[in-house]
This record gives C-alpha cells, structure tokens and sequence, in this order.
C-alpha cells in the first residue's frame, strides 16, 4: 500500500501519520456506514415503490410532454424526502437558481420575506436585493428582514417573534454555514425553530437551503416541518454523476408556484425535456447517500490531521457534521496555496495543473481555488477554494469515494510538508 501511495508521491512520514489518524476514526467512520445504509434504503424504497423501469432512462426533446422519467424521479425524490411533491429539473442551473425560483414563486408584491438565523449564502444577496441588483426581489416589491444569530450561535427568539410581522409570507433557513464562521444547523434545531415560526404565524412558509445537507443525517428539513427544501444537483444528491440541476421538494402548493416560475404560469411542470440526463439523476441519487458518507469521512479525516498539527478547524474533530464542508485555518497565504495545490495534484481530472490565486469578481481579496472535477464546479467531487487574506482558511468538501478523500488530505499535507510549514 505504501509503495503504491509513494508513486502518487506520498511519503512515508506523511503516510503513518495519517494511517495513525484513520485508524483512531473507525467508531466516528462506523457511523457514517450506518446513516449512509439507512440513507441507501430509503432511496431504494422509494425508487421499488414507483417502478423505476429502463423506460425512465429514455430521453426527451422539444416539449417534453409525458416524460415518465422525469415525473418518476420527480416522485422519487419526494417520496425519499417525505413531501408531496418535487420539481427536480435539468433547466434549475446550479442552487442559487433552485433557490431564486422557490423565493420568486412563492412570493408576491407586498410580502416580506424573512432570514430567521442570520444571512443567507452570498449569492442570494443579489437574488434579495440586499445588495442592489437587476430583477431582485426588492425590485418586485418583496422587503426582507433578518434576525441575527446570538453570540453562542442560538437562535434569537425573542427578536424573531418581534420581526414577525402581518406582511412576513416565507421564512428562509440556510442548514449548512457555506462561507460564513457559525455552526451548521442540525435538522433537530431546523425542526426547533420552523416549529416556533409557526406557533406565531401559522400560514407562513419555511423554506430550507439544503445545500450540502442532503444525506448527512437520516432525517431531512422536510421530516421537521419544511414546507420546502431546495439544493443543487453537483452536491450531494447528484451522486457525483448528475451534470447539472437542481431540486425543489415540498407541500404541492410551493412547489407548483415555483414550477409557474421555473417555466411560466400556465405551462408549470408540464413542460421540459430531459434531454437525457434522466439516467444520470437516477443513478447518482441511487449512490448519492455513499457518495456523501465518502465526503464526510474526508471532512472528519481533514479535521483530524490539521487540529492535530495545532491548526483550527471548524467543525472540530469531534463535532457531529451537518454538512460535508470543513474549514481549516492555515494562518499563512504559503499555506493556503500549498493545501490547495495538494487537493488538486490529487485530482482525476488536471492534476497536472497549478492553481494560482486570481481576483475574482465579487471577491473583496484574491482566491484560490482548486479542483479537477468530471463536471465543471461540482463540489461534491473533491475541491477546495478560499480567500487570500487572515485566517488563510481553506474551505474543503467533496470526494466522490472516500479513498480520492483520503488521497487528497494526505497530499495536501505532502504540499504543507515539503515546504516546511509543518513538520510531523
Ligand atoms: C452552494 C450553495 C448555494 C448555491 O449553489 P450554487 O450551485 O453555487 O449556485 C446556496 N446555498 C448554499 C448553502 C450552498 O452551499
């Protein structure tokens, strides 16, 4: 095994010491085993009850009229997340769209939509109109409030009992923490606080940015009172083999308006052809609960190596995950670069490239990224990406199987190494 990880250029040292590490995991990785066969079955019985057939892989063009593909995945994943209904659609073009058409569907001139648990991901900004933007939905007449997280990273009921207004219509939840420095929330706290919302206003609509959650517990959003969950296909429930999409899960209501947005009103759901990716979303949802479990094992690994060499990192190496995201602050720009040049020399797919920080639009300080990926930007596959400015911290997610995971760790060390920045 050594000598095979020495031709990929690990050496020795580096390989005992993350040998060292795994083999302390295995109560931490048994768990994961468990919620991923949990998670495995529970998709299989959904795809045994609506007779997944060779007829579902079929494509269609134009229209799309009656394509029973399509409206069989769409049961799919309703069934496995428990809602009514489900749009899961090859024309929704990454989450912040999914997104977008939840909020602009959903709601109307004069309602106000509320972000209970601080601000949501960067993207939504221009979505909102918190930053001013074109077709926002300040635009169209829709406010938006937003409560704080306390200093603990709780919930602030009481100022969410006061924002909660005659005009609040949908309520917005992000589970994972994307870029930002709180805690992931936990199904159970998502449940805690949808429940409160509506012990004050019952009509009002919750939603739930599950992006990067789905699979990580045995529960969804949506078994805690989501009215709806939304998510991007090259994450987790892609599988790693969707090439592009996204979802929309929820009570029939929600999801019919979003659909009368995704296309228009009076066509809705009705229309849309596969195109045929419709295998592809079958089979990668199908592996999507192992896919995740891999990520998860390369977070916790992550976690684990760099907290042991006295970086921070957040989760923690004991926390529960609620995402497949971990970050670690690397303290030094040497540092960042090097960790992004181990999980890219890693890769399947240009691994003989160099990433180099660039300035990318929208970014107030250069950034790194690193990836070589099967489809353009997954980050359910293995990448990292980060900000080049204090704490140096990267931001770490993906694999499609554990062992890429592992790889990528241990070669991000190997990078850290070899230019001296730690030493084992
Ligand atoms: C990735 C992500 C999004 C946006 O998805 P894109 O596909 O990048 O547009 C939204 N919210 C969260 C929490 C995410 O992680």
């Amino acid at each position: 095994m050594k000598e095979m990880y020495a031709q990929l250029g690990i050496s020795s040292e580096v390989y005992d010491f993350g040998h060292k590490i795994e083999e302390s995991l295995k109560e931490r990785f048994e768990k994961f085993d468990k919620t991923a066969e949990y998670n495995q079955m529970k998709v299989l019985l959904a795809m045994q009850k609506n007779k997944v057939s060779a007829e579902c892989f079929g494509s269609s063009s134009g229209y799309g009229y009656d394509d029973i593909g399509r409206e069989t995945l769409e049961k799919v994943y309703a069934d496995t997340f428990h809602t009514e209904a489900c749009l899961v659609r090859p024309q929704i073009t990454c989450g912040t769209h999914a997104l977008a058409i939840a909020l602009f569907g959903n709601l109307r001139p004069g309602d106000e939509l509320l972000a209970p648990a601080g601000k949501p991901y960067d993207t939504l900004e221009e979505v909102i109109g918190i930053r001013p933007s074109k077709g926002s939905l300040a635009e169209y007449g829709v406010t938006y409030r937003q409560v704080e997280l306390l200093e603990d990273g709780t919930f602030d009921y009481d100022s969410i009992c006061k924002a909660i207004n005659e005009k609040t219509r949908l309520v917005e939840i992000q589970r994972s923490k994307g870029y930002q420095t709180r805690p992931s929330f936990s199904v159970k706290q998502i449940g805690e606080l949808i429940a409160f919302v509506k012990s004050i206003k019952p009509d009002v609509i919750c939603m739930v940015d599950n992006c990067y959650g789905e699979f990580v517990d045995t529960i969804e959003p949506s078994d805690v009172g989501a009215d709806m969950i939304v998510g991007s296909l090259i994450k987790n429930p892609g599988g790693g083999l969707a090439p592009i999409g996204g979802y929309i899960a929820g009570t029939k209501e929600c999801v019919e308006n979003a659909s009368y947005r995704m296309t228009c009103p009076g066509l809705g759901s009705e229309v849309g052809a596969t195109l045929g990716v419709n295998r592809s979303f079958f089979q990668g949802f199908f592996l999507a609960p192992i896919v995740t479990k891999g990520a998860l094992k390369g977070a916790v690994f992550a976690a684990n190596i760099y907290e042991k060499l006295g970086f921070s990192v957040i989760p923690d190496s004991t926390e529960e995950r609620q995402d497949i995201i971990q970050a670690v602050s690397l303290g030094t720009p040497e540092g960042l670069i090097a960790f992004c040049k181990g999980i890219q020399a890693a890769a399947p797919v240009d691994s003989y490239v160099d990433p180099e920080p660039w300035d990318m639009p929208g970014y107030d300080s250069q950034v790194i990224m690193a990836a070589g990926a099967f489809v353009q930007g997954s980050s359910i596959e293995l990448s990292a990406d980060g900000p080049m400015k204090p704490p140096y911290a990267v931001y770490f997610q993906g694999g499609l199987t554990w062992e890429h995971a592992k790889l990528g760790v241990l070669m991000s060390l190997q990078k850290l190494v070899d230019k001296k920045l730690v030493t084992l």
